[in-house]
């Protein structure tokens, strides 16, 4: 990773900012700052061409000038990590100051093991990597198999799921079969960026719930039997979305891998490749999805803790579980309140009632210059209702929202494959299903087997990727 410096002057006021762009790993990223003098958006994109050795920034509303100009303004830009806000520039602090790339890495790293920042911002990069090449090779197949599979296409999504997967392991011989190809495919690909270990919880408390209460678990599933199809093209289109905005996204994904994440570094750190703009249709998109999908997190909650998918809470607002699908979304999401256990689908933070309708309402201002969000919840113009955010933190809450659709999608998912078992469709074997669960999900207490297993599972990851980039 490099970075160099450029001057560039405000076609309408003349102040000069210097951009220290970082280049990394990324072919292009877009560049968004704001003029610390007129306050005017400045966007580009820089664009990295490995074979020529060339690094090039393309920008509206700023001129590339020469580098004997004093400049007024500092900032930093990189595609994949956070950066230093913009800022008075200071010639003897800006000069010297460590690029980045190393404050990354710093970040990273765990003071009791000094390779940590390293090997976390390698799989930080794996990561984001792998995923971006998947959103430009793969997921076009991924959605048409799950369009098809949606149209109920048969013979075709047959032959699609079978030009990647093997049919040994994967027959498609029964909708039960299909459904698992399809879902199978489309798990793999969120893979490099949606963390796996819930799945653990659900087939805990499933299983626990096919000893529990059989035949009510079965109501319950036949019960979402004529929602599936809704439900599963909804998380279609959030996936598709996902995809469009995730290089938006990936300076908030690299904190993951931070050791302390706190508002003095949402204060300080920034982000250019995305304003609030860019991401903000993303979030309340999903939002409404969620809401729409909280009916089977109610019922299963329902079922665990009084022993019937109808019976609802007597210590929550009252509503019949028919009416529960009715009623507006803001009430649906504050009816989930983390004291049920299927609510831990829900990730903390997630859900933002609060900043969802300043979106929607339109009550919210972004300065460019902080990446402060002031948002009015309520509308009403009261300086005491107005709240702020970081951008982000914002965008932190577009990856937790999404990996959220995910986490209910799979609660979903098990729910239509009890469907099909109950109509005795069978399985290609047992075996299948508990070695896929722990190919993808459960976490196991020995270090050594899941070693092991990771061994297996990047062999046959990279059997999967070969397939696919042969069947292009
Ligand atoms: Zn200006």
């Amino acid at each position: 990773m490099g970075n160099i410096r450029s001057y560039f002057k405000c076609d309408v006021c003349g102040y000069i900012t210097l951009v220290r762009a970082q280049y990394g790993w990324l072919d292009s990223h877009p560049i968004r700052y704001t003029c610390g003098h007129c306050k005017i958006l400045i966007k580009g994109t820089a664009t990295l061409d490995q074979e020529n050795a060339d690094f090039r920034i393309d920008i509206e509303n700023a001129i590339f000038i020469s580098p004997e100009n004093e400049a007024n303004f500092y900032i930093e830009t990189s595609g994949e990590l956070l950066t230093e806000k913009l800022q008075p520039f200071d010639a003897q602090r800006h000069w010297y100051s460590p690029p980045p790339f190393f404050e990354s890495l710093w970040a990273m790293n765990n003071t009791n093991n000094l390779q940590s920042g390293h090997e976390n911002f390698e799989r930080f990069k794996r990561n984001v990597l792998n995923f971006l090449y998947m959103i430009k090779n793969d997921w076009h197949k991924i959605r048409r198999i799950n369009e098809l599979w949606q149209n109920d296409n048969e013979k075709y999504l047959v032959q699609e799921v079978h030009n990647i997967l093997p049919k040994k392991q994967f027959p498609m011989n029964n909708k039960l079969e299909n459904l698992r190809g399809v879902h199978f495919l489309t798990r793999y690909f969120l893979q490099p960026i949606i963390d796996y270990k819930h799945n653990e919880m659900i087939f805990r408390e499933l299983k626990s719930l096919l000893e529990q209460n059989p035949s009510n678990l079965l109501e319950l599933s036949s019960f979402f039997n004529g929602h599936f199809r809704r439900y599963e093209k909804r998380i279609l289109r959030i996936m598709e979305h996902f995809t469009e905005v995730f290089k938006f996204l990936i300076p908030a994904y690299g904190l993951t891998f931070y050791v302390t994440v706190n508002e003095e570094l949402f204060r300080e750190k920034g982000m250019t490749t995305a304003a609030f703009e860019d991401i903000k249709e993303f979030y309340i998109d999903t939002y409404e999805v969620v809401a729409e999908l909280l009916p089977i997190i109610v019922a299963y909650n329902n079922l665990k803790y009084r022993n019937d998918y109808k019976k609802m809470s007597s210590v929550k607002p009252q509503y019949d579980f028919e009416r529960f699908f009715e009623i507006h979304k803001g009430k649906k999401i504050e009816y989930i309140d983390g004291t049920e256990i299927f609510d831990k689908l829900i990730l903390e933070n997630a859900i933002d009632n609060k900043i969802r309708n300043a979106i929607g309402h339109n009550t919210y201002e972004f300065d460019g210059i902080t990446q402060e969000i002031k948002y009015d919840p309520v509308g009403k113009n009261k300086p005491s209702d107005i709240q702020s955010m970081f951008l982000v933190e914002f965008a932190g809450k577009c990856l937790s929202i999404f990996q959220t659709v995910v986490q209910i999608w799979e609660l979903i998912y098990q729910t239509e494959k009890h469907v099909y078992v109950s109509q005795g469709m069978k399985p290609v074997s047992p075996d299948v299903f508990i070695n896929e669960f722990s190919k993808l999900g459960i976490k196991k207490k020995k270090e050594l087997r899941d070693k092991r297993r990771q061994e297996k599972r990047g062999k046959k990851a990279k059997k999967v990727q070969k397939k696919m980039q042969r069947k292009k």
